[in-house]
């Protein structure tokens, strides 16, 4: 993990005014220079950048798929992360890849990576990605509830706008949730890796590890062969939180385990839960992500709407919406009513 990492900002549990939405008192009017609160996003820069400007300045970490560079643009002074992927790729990967990366290019979103550009070098992928300058959120601890559920509610914000526009990750896990210094938890390493993996052989150890994967998508006998990409991501998310706020990978098996050892720990035992000294709201969290069958696990707007997330309180949530226990879910009947404006692009 990076140590330079910001310590997240504290959000609306320990701020209960946020929770009053019965709230009777007029608020003071703004003044006319406060009547733009953020400043207006600048539109998608879709201009290529010319490879023989960028200068690498260091590595910055390397994965089983290829090494991550720091970069500069030296017209702009602009920094950007260069990742290049391991291996020459024959004209088809290629072509397969080019057109993912246009897709790419078009996800703007504030929770996702930019993706910028590609660029292939004699059949070597290299792939311009924003900067992330707090590195990744890979070795977190962090019992603190409140700054769990604004990381939380920033991944579930990137996965619902990825959803929306059926874009599943399926590599969601803490060494891909990036950090800057502004605070912002950004999702990186979708799309490319989804092709590699396919054109690769899957005994290859470049295909990553299963430790994140959803049940049903390591044993593809457990529903009938049948996978929901976006019910699996939201399996990885539920790991990845309950390891940041225990300070370790939740199964009873190392993540770096043999596959038989992550399959059995996995597929065939019942999944694992926040320990009780967590709120009951983290510890329901949980449940709605980590459920077995992927169509009792929420989806990532239901899930913006989890008061771990809201910052509510789960005995109002349940009176409002009528499920029963942790371990019992319903799908909450409050899925119809309108998201925020904010989650609603
Ligand atoms: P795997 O290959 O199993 O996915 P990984 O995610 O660690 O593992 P990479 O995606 O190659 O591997 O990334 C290596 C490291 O580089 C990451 O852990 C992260 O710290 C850093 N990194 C990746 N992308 C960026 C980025 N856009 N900005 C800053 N750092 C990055
Ligand atoms: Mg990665």
């Amino acid at each position: 993990m990076n140590n330079n990492k910001p310590p997240m900002s504290s959000s609306s549990r320990s701020n209960p005014r946020r929770r009053c939405s019965d709230l009777t008192l007029p608020l003071p009017p703004r003044q006319p220079q406060q009547q733009i609160a953020v400043p207006l996003p600048l539109p998608p820069s879709n201009q290529h950048i010319n490879f023989s400007q960028l200068d690498r300045l260091n590595r910055i970490g390397s994965g089983s798929g290829g090494t991550v560079y720091k970069v500069l643009h030296r017209p702009t002074n602009a920094l950007f992360a260069l990742k290049v992927i391991y291996g020459t790729h024959d004209e088809e990967v290629l072509r397969q890849i080019r057109r993912e990366i246009e897709i790419l290019r078009g996800v703007d979103n504030l929770n996702v990576v930019k993706c910028h550009d590609m660029y292939d070098r004699a059949g070597e992928i290299q792939v311009l990605l924003e900067y992330m300058d707090c590195g990744s959120l890979e070795g977190t601890h962090l019992s603190d509830e409140s700054s769990l559920a604004d990381i939380t509610r920033q991944v579930l914000s990137g996965l619902y706008y990825l959803h929306r526009r059926k874009i599943v990750h399926r590599d969601i896990k803490p060494s891909n949730l990036l950090v800057n210094s502004k605070k912002q938890v950004k999702i990186a390493d979708f799309g490319v890796s989804r092709i590699l993996e396919q054109t690769m052989d899957p005994c290859n150890s470049a295909v990553g590890t299963i430790a994140y994967m959803s049940p049903e998508r390591i044993n593809t006998d457990i529903n009938e062969g049948k996978y929901d990409g976006c019910a699996g991501d939201i399996w990885s998310v539920g790991v990845s939180i309950l390891e940041f706020y225990i300070g370790r990978f939740p199964f009873s098996v190392g993540r770096q385990g043999d596959w038989a050892s992550l399959m059995i720990a996995i597929c065939m035992t019942n999944p694992p839960q926040a320990p009780s000294t967590a709120s009951p709201e983290f510890r329901d969290f949980v449940g709605c992500c980590l459920q077995m069958d992927p169509a009792r696990r929420w989806t990532a707007a239901q899930l913006l709407r989890h008061p771990f997330v809201t910052g509510g309180t789960l005995v109002d949530h349940k009176h409002h919406r009528g499920f029963n226990n942790n371990n019992n879910q319903v799908h909450p009947t409050h899925h119809l009513l309108p998201l925020p404006p904010k989650f609603s692009s």
